[in-house]
């Protein structure tokens, strides 16, 4: 038995920008027993772990915050990092959802009990939670790996993985390497290169960069935002307009997509006036087969006199540094992985057992697959943040969550409002939905031929959503319970009135 006993409403795993969003959600639609469990010992997410110098977004965060919490405060268009985790934790304290959060609670594994509708879910440790309905918050990039390079565990000097930073670290007059040249990276290099005595990037394959237009927000805006909050919704809808319009370059082949190409090399030509780097720095893939690289400041710290770009493969780790396929052996007291993360593409990172004991992880080992990226057939009342198919390529990521978390609230009022023992998404809608899906993601860019961590090895592309972010809002806002199973509690629940008649079957458990 869990040793609390308390069935809660919802439980909510995850205290990033996302978990807290579906609570701040839930509770403004009357959702108030909510229970958000967070393995660390403060909410922020992502943006709590990536503290790397140079963290920031390259979103402007009028569009990456969401549009029910209003910051006029943004210092600057695309704000730092330790910034954006400052309105996080604000958002905590303004909703009131501190006695919410158990903090230091990890948890292992999920399972349903069918006959009560109820979500056991188990903690490192011995707590237990139950909660009739669950919002998977956990964020697609919150568990990072070192890469698999021959020799890493012979390497002797100091390793540091970009999303688990060794702020104790001085990296001043130090021989450093960056390895990846990926969004974490092109934030990273400008600031090493400062200090460091010598810096080398090894890049595997180039990205395309474009120029980041920052600037400080002047006190006369912010004062405009805090005084008119609809100016700065006019902002927001500007900016959101504007990364729509890029869809039609950078999630879809087009001229358009040339056109992109084009201001890449431009910025890479004005930038770089060595026609043997720029050349190395080309990229030849189709631009937003990859993600877009924005940065202003990467191209010149690839120029400092004590900044190398090694394009050579990496051959293995030794213990004195990286030996390239060319017989290069490169001395190093530090070895940065800006390598990426171990991106959840099969689910989350513990077991999920959902009706007649079926296994999550075991059904999506090959390829994931949900109803709108939200529900997955043989787990009720269970609402993906970030699930399958629902990034985005060319607009921020939590204007794709406002959806979800508006399907998730319709969702789960749904099941409390009716007393229902559990909402199961039908597995015909599910798997036409998904048919649709990737026919039209064969068409996308992000399947033009290019490696990337959208896909998985065998090249499926469980990640991305292929469409404009307002054709993703529109079908999140259209909750249909004709498209689940409906279960009542009991006999004399079962004739309830639901909203849209769902197929309403009677517990015999
Ligand atoms: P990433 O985009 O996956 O890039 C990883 C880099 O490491 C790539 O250049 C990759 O090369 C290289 N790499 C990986 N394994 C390697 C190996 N074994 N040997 C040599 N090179 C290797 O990772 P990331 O830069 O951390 O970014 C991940 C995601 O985080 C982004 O796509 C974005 O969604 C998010 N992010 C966002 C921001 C922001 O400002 N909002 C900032 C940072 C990150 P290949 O390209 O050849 O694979």
């Amino acid at each position: 038995m869990p040793s609390n006993s308390t069935i809660h409403d919802t439980l909510i795993v995850g205290a990033g920008f996302t978990g807290l969003g579906a609570a701040i959600k839930l509770r403004q639609a009357g959702v108030d027993d909510i229970v958000l469990v967070e393995r660390a010992d403060r909410v922020g997410g992502t943006w709590r772990d990536n503290v790397y110098p140079g963290a920031a977004c390259d979103i402007p965060s009028l569009l990456y915050s969401f549009s029910f919490v209003k910051n006029p405060s943004w210092s600057r268009a695309y704000p730092s990092g330790g910034e954006i985790c400052a309105h996080i934790e604000s958002m905590v304290d303004e909703f009131g959802l501190r006695p919410h959060i158990r903090f230091n609670t990890e948890v292992t594994g999920l399972s349903f009990d069918e006959s009560a509708g109820v979500w056991t879910v188990t903690t490192k440790g011995r707590k237990k939670f139950q909660a009739r309905t669950v919002v998977l918050a956990g964020g697609p990039l919150a568990d990072h790996k070192l890469p698999d390079i021959r020799g890493i565990d012979t390497y002797e000097g100091h390793k540091i993985h970009s999303a688990a930073w060794d702020g104790d670290y001085d990296f001043t007059g130090k021989r450093v390497a960056v390895i990846g040249t990926g969004a974490s990276a092109v934030q990273i290099v400008p600031e090493l290169v400062k200090t460091a005595q010598s810096g080398k990037v090894f890049q595997r394959t180039p990205g395309w960069v474009l120029p980041r237009l920052d600037v400080q927000m002047p006190e006369a805006v912010q004062s405009l935002f805090a005084a008119v909050p609809a100016t700065q919704e006019l902002a927001r809808q500007a900016l959101y307009w504007g990364h729509e319009a890029s869809a039609t370059a950078l999630v879809w082949k087009s001229p358009l997509s040339s056109l992109v190409a084009r201001l890449g090399r431009a910025h890479l030509r004005r930038q770089v006036k060595d026609p043997w780097l720029r050349r190395q720095l080309t990229p030849d893939f189709t631009p937003g087969c990859k993600r877009m690289l924005v940065s202003s400041d990467y191209y010149p710290a690839r120029q400092r006199d004590n900044c190398k770009l090694i394009d050579w493969p990496i051959a293995t780790l030794s213990p004195v540094g990286i030996r390239t396929s060319d017989g290069v052996e490169h001395h190093l007291d530090a070895i940065v992985f800006a390598t990426g993360y171990d991106v959840h593409l099969s689910g989350p990172p513990f077991p999920v057992t959902g009706l007649g004991g079926r296994s999550l992880q075991h059904e999506w080992a090959g390829h994931a697959e949900a109803y709108k990226s939200a529900s997955a057939h043989g787990y009720p009342n269970l609402l993906f943040m970030c699930g399958p198919n629902s990034g985005p390529g060319h607009n921020s990521l939590l204007v794709y969550v406002e959806g979800q978390l508006d399907y998730a609230v319709a969702g789960i009022t749904t099941i409390l409002k009716n007393n229902l023992r559990y909402l199961d998404v039908r597995a015909d809608v599910q798997g036409r939905y998904n048919e649709v899906i990737q026919q039209r993601l064969t068409k996308t860019t992000w399947m033009s031929g290019c490696n990337s961590w959208y896909l998985t090895a065998d090249g499926f592309n469980a990640s991305m959503y292929p469409g404009f972010a307002t054709q993703y809002l529109r079908q999140m806002r259209d909750f249909q319970i004709a498209d689940y199973t409906a279960h009542a509690r009991s006999e004399s629940d079962a004739g309830v009135a639901l909203d849209a008649r769902p197929r309403v079957v009677t517990s015999t458990a």
